[in-house]
């Protein structure tokens, strides 16, 4: 064990190495603001938590994110450019929305945020990724926009727009060495955020190790498992039993669920406070999380491919199960006959069967 990841608790935790840290976050790519909102939602930590310095061991934490920031204006651009001139101390890079491409543009610009004051023109979300990601101590891209394009870079889309990892290359590293982290989501899970979060500030703090991440840079805790695996009508699919139509509590790959080849563990963790989580509350799975959203999930309501087959296959397996099912659950509904012996005891001590002997 790498000797600076001490768990929290022990006598022998060690002072974060990085007292201060900042969040420096960037909505001006092609988004909602979705994700910035979504957080707020969060229990585990919740924003407040790792803000108001609740949990023990972690570096102080400044938060700048347009959305929820006090400062407006110049006031808050300052924190942008103190990052960009390496004056604002170690920094988390949080990139929100997907990334255009400047280059394919005939005038004006597709998306920025501020101005220049020496040329009076915009600055391109692209050029602040250019000043700002080279700075950071590490860098996260939130929700699918920001991931792997999302949406907004669905196919006939003119932006030519695109996730970080394409933008900045996939094997891009901050100069910490840690790969662009990616917590996918439209928009993203609250709590997957805030913990890769509190984990990423525990790293630079020196108290953890390198975060595990998947081939597409999820961390590996959360979005190893699909959404079938944790879904709470997965008893229906095993048995063949599907909805035809829309509030039917049976499973609903029939009606377009793409739960058993999406890894989220949103049907797990919840919505929020552990509550909702699409298929669980009668939404089906779309991918969201998933480096194909949305183009390889459309259309959106048709049963997706290999459905036919593994609910054939599920089908026929299911209604063996089902009678065998049936016949247990039958017999499970009623008490063991011993106990219905009238006067007869046959059970424990029986003065005709035991042995004084
Ligand atoms: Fe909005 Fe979804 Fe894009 Fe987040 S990923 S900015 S929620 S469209
Ligand atoms: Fe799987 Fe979707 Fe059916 Fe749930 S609703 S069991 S995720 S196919
Ligand atoms: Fe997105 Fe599917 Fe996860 Fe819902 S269950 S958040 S649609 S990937």
């Amino acid at each position: 064990m790498n000797e600076s990841a001490v768990p929290y608790g022990r006598k022998t935790q060690r002072a974060p190495a990085v007292k201060e840290v900042h969040i420096v976050w960037i909505t001006a790519g092609l988004g909602c603001d979705g994700d910035s909102v979504s957080i707020t939602a969060a229990t585990q930590p919740s924003i407040e938590d790792v803000i108001l310095g609740a949990i023990p061991g972690l570096p102080r934490v400044h938060l700048h994110n347009p959305v929820l920031a006090y400062e407006n204006g110049d006031e808050f651009m300052n924190f942008l450019y103190q990052a960009a001139e390496d004056r604002l101390g170690p920094f988390v890079l949080v990139v929100e929305g997907s990334i255009p491409n400047e280059a394919i543009k005939e005038e004006g610009y597709w998306a920025a945020l501020g101005v220049n004051k020496q040329t009076g023109q915009p600055i391109t979300t692209c050029e602040w990724i250019d000043r700002l990601a080279p700075k950071a101590v590490a860098v996260v891209a939130i929700g699918t926009c920001a991931t792997y394009g999302g949406i907004h870079a669905m196919e006939g889309n003119p932006t030519g727009c695109m996730g970080l990892l394409d933008y900045l290359g996939w094997d891009w590293k901050t100069k910490a060495g840690l790969p662009i982290v990616c917590v996918p989501g439209c928009p993203v899970q609250p709590d997957n955020f805030m913990e890769t979060v509190l984990y990423l500030l525990c790293q630079v703090a020196g108290l953890s190790p390198m975060i595990p991440l998947d081939e597409a840079h999820r961390p590996t805790w959360l979005f190893g498992k699909t959404v079938h695996e944790g879904c709470d009508r997965a008893g229906y699919y095993e048995e063949g039993d599907f909805a035809h139509e829309y509030g039917s509590p049976k499973c609903l790959v029939k009606l377009g669920c793409w739960g058993p080849v999406v890894q989220c563990n949103v049907p797990k963790r919840g919505w929020m406070a552990g509550i909702g989580g699409c298929p669980n509350v009668g939404g089906i799975c779309i991918g969201c999380t998933m480096p194909g959203f949305p183009d390889k999930f459309m259309p959106f309501m048709d049963a997706p491919p290999g459905s036919k087959l593994s609910s054939t296959a599920v089908g026929m397996y299911g209604r063996i199960i089902r009678a065998l099912r049936h016949y247990t659950q039958d017999s499970a509904n009623h008490e063991p006959k011993w106990r219905h012996t009238g006067r007869e005891l046959t059970t424990g001590y029986h003065p005709t069967t035991y042995n004084h002997h």
